[in-house]
C-alpha cells in the first residue's frame, strides 16, 4: 500500500540512507532527496550519491516514477563552527565524556531543521532519516527521544504536521543489511555493495565483501561486521 503523502530523505551515499531511500521508495508516492556539504573529510560519501541515485531508478520502474529532485544543500558553516574529527584533519578518538571526536555536535538536529525547511517548501510531510540507536557511536543526536523531540519542535515552530521517520532507529548492522535485502533483492544489496560509502578515511581502495572502505574505521568495522552477522544469520 503506497502512501499519497511525499518523503524527504536524508541521503548521504552511505549504506543507511541508502537503505532508508530504497523504504521510502517503496512506501511514499513521492520522494525526493536532500544532501549536506558540511566539509566532512569523508566527501567520497557525496561524490557516490548521483551514481547511487542513478542505481536506485535503474533497479525499479516504480522507484524511478516516485524519486523526484535531490537537494545539494552547502552548510559549511558546521566546519566554521565547531572542531570535529569528521571535519578536521584530527585522528579519530575517544573523547573524555564518552564520545567519538567524530561527533558534530547539533548535526542532526541542524540537518533536520534544514530538512523541515526544504519540506515545507517543496510539500512534503515525511523526513526520513537513518538515525540509529542501536549499534551507532552513542550520538544523542540519533536518539529516538532526540528525534521525537524535534519533531514536536519543528512542527510547533513552523505549524505543520510533519511526521520525522527513522527505520533504523532500533536495528543492528545486520538487520540493515537484511531490509536492503528484503526491500530491493540482491540488486539492492551490490549497489549497497559496491556504489555506497560510508568508510571515516575516505578509502576506496579494494573492494570487501561488505564494500569499500579501509576495514579499520570505527564505520568500515561497524559496517563489516553487520556484513558477517547477517551473512551468517542466512547461512543459518
Ligand atoms: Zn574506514
Amino acid at each position: 500500500m503506497i502512501s499519497e503523502e511525499g518523503a524527504l530523505v536524508l541521503f548521504s551515499g552511505g549504506q543507511d540512507s541508502t537503505t532508508c531511500l530504497a523504504w521510502a521508495l517503496s512506501r511514499y508516492a513521492r520522494v525526493e532527496t536532500i544532501g549536506f556539504d558540511y566539509g566532512q573529510r569523508h566527501a567520497i560519501e557525496l561524490a557516490v550519491r548521483p551514481a547511487v541515485l542513478q542505481k536506485m531508478r535503474a533497479m525499479n520502474a516504480d522507484w524511478d516514477r516516485r524519486l523526484g529532485e535531490d537537494h545539494m544543500i552547502d552548510l559549511s558553516l558546521i566546519s566554521k563552527i565547531s572542531d570535529t574529527a569528521l571535519t578536521g584533519n584530527v585522528e579519530i578518538a575517544m573523547q573524555e565524556n564518552g564520545l567519538p571526536n567524530t561527533f558534530v555536535p547539533g548535526r542532526n538536529l541542524l540537518f533536520m531543521t534544514v530538512a523541515a525547511t526544504v519540506a515545507y517548501r517543496r510539500g512534503l510531510t515525511v523526513l526520513v532519516g537513518g538515525m540509529c540507536e542501536t549499534d551507532f557511536s552513542g550520538y544523542p543526536d540519533c536518539r529516538d527521544d532526540t528525534m521525537k523531540a524535534l519533531q514536536v519542535a519543528l512542527n510547533l515552530g513552523m505549524a505543520t504536521r510533519l511526521k520525522v521517520e527513522t527505520p533504523l532507529m532500533w536495528i543492528d548492522k545486520a538487520a540493515t543489511w537484511t531490509m536492503a535485502q528484503d526491500l530491493g533483492g540482491q540488486t539492492l544489496l551490490d549497489v549497497i555493495r559496491k556504489e555506497t560509502h560510508t568508510c571515516y578515511l575516505g578509502e576506496r581502495g579494494a573492494l570487501h565483501d561488505w564494500g569499500y572502505g579501509c576495514g579499520t574505521c570505527p564505520a568500515c568495522a561497524l559496517r563489516a561486521r553487520g556484513y558477517e552477522n547477517f551473512i551468517a544469520a542466512k547461512a543459518t
